[in-house]
């Protein structure tokens, strides 16, 4: 199995800056920046945010971004399963309305 870590390689690959918040959440700077803000990579739920925010840079909604994440995980032979419950716990404490879209 791939390392969460691996994720790292997408900075590269879609030429995103990052930075390591002291918060959980994650933030996307568009445009020229290219910048996201998102926890380092090293499980399930930092993952899925660091993830999220470069399917943000790429254009993709909250919905697309988070479909991103999980798309990212398959590619790296992470395991979907587990970043999946990790995205609807969190829009379970953040954005409760987009939880259809990930049964
Ligand atoms: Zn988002």
């Amino acid at each position: 199995m791939a390392a969460w870590s691996d994720a790292l390689s997408l900075l590269k690959k879609h030429n995103v800056k990052w930075e390591a918040p002291t918060i959980l959440h994650g933030r996307a700077v568009d445009g020229v920046a290219r910048q996201i803000y998102a926890p380092r990579p090293v499980d399930a739920r930092s993952f899925a945010v660091f993830c999220h925010e470069i399917g943000h840079i790429l254009g993709n909604d909250e919905v697309g971004s988070w479909n991103f994440a999980l798309e990212q995980a398959r590619s790296f032979g992470l395991p979907v399963e587990e970043v999946k419950r990790t995205i609807r716990v969190y829009l379970f404490q953040n954005n409760p309305s987009l939880l259809p879209y990930f049964q």
